[in-house]
């Protein structure tokens, strides 16, 4: 067949695909057992009444939009397996291919899922049973052969169900609740991960659906989540029309940069309710609160009712909040004021409730909020790294003759950022240089290196840095050949995840005369982000007096996450990165008798 002639036919084909909510609107029915709540007499007709949201989310499933990857992060019982079982069956029909349907346990896929509500959502539709196997046996509750391709479930928490098979859409629901069993000693990929390695043989042509309450924020769900496009409903206030996404911010907590909330004040609260719903000991008294509940718009402050609310659902818009994310990795927020079975009411009791639950605070905002849970034991912000600012010096001038002067780097895609450190007899860390290259190579030009030379204050004697360190995470090969033909002055370094151990000597994999340095990431994080930064331990960390955004912010938003121990992998800490460096420096430089 010629290539026009196979071009022209694949039109047709897309042609006949037809839109995600259209198709589902004129085939399926709604079983009464996968929606009790909703369903009355033994179906009803698919329908997306007041949730004007579901749109966005269900089109992500047309093969026509390229999109690869789908995470939803929502509260509990809003939209999750029912947005999920939509995509499938859509796909089933339109996308005819093997299928993995992943649950925490075998038990919830099996009884939950399989039996309760998918089914009988493809025996009860036509379009669906016509594609069931002649053979009863080849339809079974976690297999079932259907035509163009098998659909699989399985829980994490059945061994080995994650290998050996290969499918081109993956469905995932309450990935937070999947056990992962790994320990420093065997380290094991996320039952999440392994479950999508099931598709790579399909490339861009598979489908990875993600949905979960989210927990906390070192999570693989929320760092999946955070990839994607962070897209979130805004409704429309019936007031004055301001747009914004619904959310409960009860207190000074909220951020007042979150779209469509920009213009409130510190004493914004978006839930209010009377304040003299409270009883003689002066606890609240859920009748009353929920008879005067209203949520605050956040523009012209006009008081919304509840029978508003739903309303509002029918209009929503989409607002992606990480515009750079790829058009092929999709994400989704919806807190429970998008689900049409709760009210304003329900989410502020839920909140203020008395609460034998040790956690209620986490649950409310993981559950409902589709929140994570952060609780941090570090958390730098831009204010804290602005404290390491030294007014002693300035830029590109030693404020000292150092024990130490280093060139750390840090090669990435598009720049290479580097900074020059200098180090006291303390083993306090100066950083009096930064900038950036468009290439790691420019590390060993003489133009770079001409600049490198600094003033010892006092004596105005000129020296230079004596070593430098370079990441060799990014084109490893390219960094050996720098770190080679620098003759002994730059040495590439490699971060682990190893906890304990600061540094090790090593030897490049593919060049065994090559020393390679390795060092414990979280050490150094803790050490750097934790003591120098947050808790200005000394010898410190320090800045020059005219620091400018990009370093300060290259140290900020660093967090660690009390319950695991871990740091955060955050995107654009390329100066961080090369301060961690110079920390790292100044511990092999401690291993060399007579250096302090
Ligand atoms: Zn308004």
């Amino acid at each position: 067949m010629s290539a026009r002639r196979e071009h022209f036919l694949r039109q047709f084909l897309i042609d006949q695909r037809p839109e995600v909510v259209d198709f589902l609107t004129k085939n399926i029915s709604i079983p009464r057992s996968m929606s009790p709540a909703r369903v009355h007499g033994s179906s009803s007709p698919f329908s997306l009444q007041h949730q004007g949201f579901a749109k966005h989310i269900l089109e992500c499933a047309n093969p026509s939009l390229g999109i690869t990857d789908v995470t939803t992060c929502s509260a509990t019982q809003v939209f999750k397996t029912f947005g999920l079982l939509m995509m499938l069956v859509y796909r089933m029909v339109h996308v005819p291919s093997p299928k993995l349907i992943v649950f925490p346990t075998k038990d919830t896929a099996q009884k939950a899922v399989s039996r309760k509500k998918l089914q009988p959502l493809i025996n009860g539709n036509p379009i669906l049973a016509e594609r069931k196997p002649a053979n009863k046996d080849h339809f079974t509750d976690m297999e079932m052969d259907m035509l163009g391709g098998a659909i699989r479930l399985t829980g994490t928490n059945s061994p080995a169900n994650l290998a050996s098979t290969s499918e081109q859409d993956i469905f995932q629901d309450e990935c937070c609740k999947f056990e992962h069993h790994s320990n420093e000693d065997s380290p094991e990929a996320h039952p999440m991960d392994l479950a999508d390695e099931r598709a790579k043989s399909f490339g861009a042509d598979a489908f990875r659906y993600k949905s979960s309450s989210p927990n906390i924020i070192t999570h693989p769900f929320w760092t999946r989540y955070e990839a994607g496009s962070q897209t979130h409903f805004l409704v429309s206030c019936p007031h004055c029309q301001h747009r914004f996404p619904f959310e409960d911010w009860p207190d000074k907590t909220h951020d007042d940069r979150h779209p469509g909330y920009e213009k409130v004040g510190p004493d914004y609260r978006s839930l209010v309710w009377s304040p003299e719903a409270k009883d003689s000991r002066g606890l609240w008294i859920e009748q009353k609160v929920r008879e005067s509940i209203r949520f605050i718009c956040p523009a012209c402050a006009f008081p919304i009712p509840e029978d508003c609310r739903l309303g509002m659902l029918d209009d929503v818009e989409k607002m992606d909040l990480n515009p750079g994310a790829s058009d092929r990795n999709r994400s989704f927020r919806l807190p429970s004021f998008y689900s049409p079975a709760l009210t304003f009411g329900d989410i502020a009791w839920n909140r203020i409730k008395p609460s034998d639950l040790f956690a209620n605070h986490q649950n409310h905002a993981n559950s409902w909020l589709a929140n994570c849970w952060s609780d941090l034991a570090y958390n730098v912000k831009e204010e804290t790294v602005k404290q390491c600012i030294s007014r002693d010096y300035g830029r590109g001038a030693l404020p000292f003759k150092p024990r130490l002067l280093m060139i750390t780097a840090d090669p990435g895609e598009r720049l290479t950022h580097w900074e020059v450190t200098a180090v006291d007899a303390n083993g306090g860390l100066f950083v009096i240089d930064w900038g950036t290259l468009l290439s790691s190579r420019e590390l060993i030009s003489a133009e770079f290196l001409r600049h490198r030379l600094y003033t010892v204050p006092g004596t105005g004697e000129k020296i230079v840095p004596q070593v430098g360190y370079i990441d060799s995470g990014y084109l490893t090969e390219t960094q050996y050949d720098i770190c080679q033909a620098s003759g002994g002055f730059y040495w590439p370094t490699k971060g682990s995840d190893a906890k304990h151990g600061a540094i090790n000597e090593t030897r490049a994999a593919s060049r065994p005369n090559l020393k390679l340095y390795t060092y414990s990431d979280t050490q150094a994080k803790d050490e750097l982000y934790g003591a120098r930064i947050s808790r200005h331990t000394t010898p410190g960390f320090h800045l020059p007096s005219d620091a400018d955004a990009d370093v300060i912010l290259g140290h900020a938003g660093q967090m660690k996450d009390k319950s695991t121990n871990l740091w955060k992998k955050v995107p654009a800490d390329h100066y961080g990165d090369c301060s961690k460096l110079a920390l790292m420096g100044l511990w092999i430089a401690r291993t060399v008798p007579g250096f302090m």
